[in-house]
C-alpha cells in the first residue's frame, strides 16, 4: 500500500524557526518527534520522504503491538499520529548548515532556512550499490533498491535478489507473492538473515537461493534481461535470465552530512553518539541508522528507542 502524505509544509520558501528541527522522518525522527512535542517543545521536521526505510519494507513483524503490519502501513500510522500534535512538516533535503550564536541554521534544497537551538539528525543511512556494469545504466528499467515500491510490477516474472541479510531476505518472501521465480543471490555459503527468514525461504517452493555468487554485470537491451554470476569459489561463469534486479547489500552511513554539521562519525562513517545520543556538537543529538543503530540493531524499535532518548536529551539541553 501506499503512503498517505497529509500536512506537508509547501508554498512560499519562508524561514522555519523552531526549538527543535528534527531531521529525518523514519521511526527515529517520528518518534524524535512524538517525544519532543509531547515535553512542550516547538518542533518542526524536515525530510527528504516519509517513514524512511521503514516506508520501504515489505512485512514486518517484530514491532511490538503489530503481529504483521506493512512497513508503509507503520510509517503511515507513525506520521499521522505525530501531525495528530500539530507538528510542522517539511519535504525537502538539507544540503547545508552552518552554527550561529545560539542557534543553528540549516539550508533546504528549496531554498528554505530551517533554524533551531537544537538538532536531532535522523537521516539513516543508504542503500548500498552494488557497483557492478548494468546496475546504474538499467536503474528504474529492472534494478530496483525498493522490493516494496517496485515488487507489483514483476507479477509472473522471474527476479533476482541480491544479499544474504535480512533486508534480501525480506525482500526476496516479497518478491514471491507477485513474482514466478526468485533468486536470492548470495557472495558466501550461508546467510546472514534472522533465522526465522531462513525458515520462511526453505519453506517457500518459488525461491531459489544461489549460494557463493557474485554479481559480475547487469545486462539487457531497454530493460534488464539477465545478470552475469561469478562462482566464488569455481571462478565458474554463468548468466540467469531474470526480468528485475533487486539489490538488498546493506546501507552506507550519511559521511557527508555528518561533515556538514561537524559530527564526529567511526571508522565506517556512522555519527558517533554517546548513549543518551549526544553528538560530539553541543545542541545536536542522532538517532537511527545514520548512528549505526543501537548495539548493532537496526530496527524499528530501536530506532524508535533511539529516537525518544534523543528527545528527551534535546529537552534537557533546552530546558535545563
Ligand atoms: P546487512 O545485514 O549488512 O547484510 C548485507 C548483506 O549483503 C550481507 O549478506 C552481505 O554479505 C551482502 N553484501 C554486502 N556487500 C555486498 C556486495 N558488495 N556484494 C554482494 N553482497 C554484499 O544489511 P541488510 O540486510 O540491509 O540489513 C541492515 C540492517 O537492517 C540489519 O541490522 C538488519 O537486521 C536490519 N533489518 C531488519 C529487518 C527485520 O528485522 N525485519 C529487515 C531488514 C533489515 P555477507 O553476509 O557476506 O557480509
Amino acid at each position: 500500500m501506499a503512503l498517505r502524505l497529509r500536512g506537508l509544509g509547501a508554498g512560499r520558501a519562508e524561514p522555519v524557526s523552531a526549538e527543535v528541527i528534527v531531521v529525518g522522518a523514519g521511526p527515529a525522527g517520528l518518534t524524535a518527534t512524538l517525544y519532543a512535542v509531547r515535553y512542550g517543545l516547538d518542533v518542526a521536521v524536515v525530510s527528504k520522504d516519509i517513514g524512511g526505510q521503514m516506508a520501504k519494507a515489505g512485512w514486518i513483524e517484530n514491532y511490538p503491538g503489530f503481529k504483521r503490519i506493512s512497513g508503509p502501513e507503520l510509517a503511515n500510522r507513525m506520521y499521522e499520529h505525530v501531525r495528530s500534535y500539530g507538528v510542522r512538516f517539511f519535504l525537502d533535503e538539507i544540503v547545508a548548515a552552518e552554527r550561529k550564536s545560539g542557534f543553528f541554521e540549516l539550508k533546504g534544497r528549496s531554498g528554505r532556512l530551517y533554524r533551531g537551538r537544537a538538532v536531532i539528525v535522523a537521516v539513516g543511512a543508504r542503500k548500498r550499490r552494488l557497483g557492478v556494469p548494468g546496475e546504474e545504466e538499467f536503474e528504474g528499467r529492472g534494478v530496483s533498491y525498493c522490493a516494496v515500491c517496485d515488487a507489483p510490477l514483476f507479477r509472473g516474472r522471474r527476479v533476482a535478489v541480491i544479499g544474504g541479510g535480512d533486508s534480501a531476505a525480506s525482500a526476496a518472501l516479497l518478491l514471491a507473492e507477485h513474482a514466478s521465480r526468485v533468486y536470492l543471490v548470495h557472495r558466501r555459503g550461508e546467510l546472514r538473515a534472522q533465522q526465522y527468514y531462513q525458515r520462511q525461504l526453505a519453506s517457500n517452493d518459488r525461491i531459489e537461493i544461489l549460494y557463493n555468487k557474485v554479481v559480475e554485470e547487469i545486462k539487457g537491451d531497454s530493460r534488464v534481461k539477465g545478470i552475469v554470476l561469478r562462482d566464488t569459489r569455481s571462478g565458474e561463469k554463468s548468466e540467469l535470465a531474470v526480468d528485475g534486479v533487486f539489490v538488498e547489500i546493506g546501507f552506507e552511513p550519511p559521511r557527508e552530512f555528518a561533515e556538514k554539521l561537524g559530527l564526529e562519525v567511526d571508522e565506517k562513517g556512522y555519527i558517533k553518539v554517546k548513549p543518551d545520543m549526544s553528538t560530539n556538537v553541543p545542541g545536536i543529538y542522532a538517532a537511527g541508522d545514520c548512528c549505526g543503530g543501537l548495539a548493532g540493531l537496526r530496527q524499528v524499535v530501536t530506532a524508535a528507542a533511539m529516537g525518544a532518548v534523543a528527545a528527551t536529551s534535546a529537552y534537557r539541553y533546552l530546558r535545563g
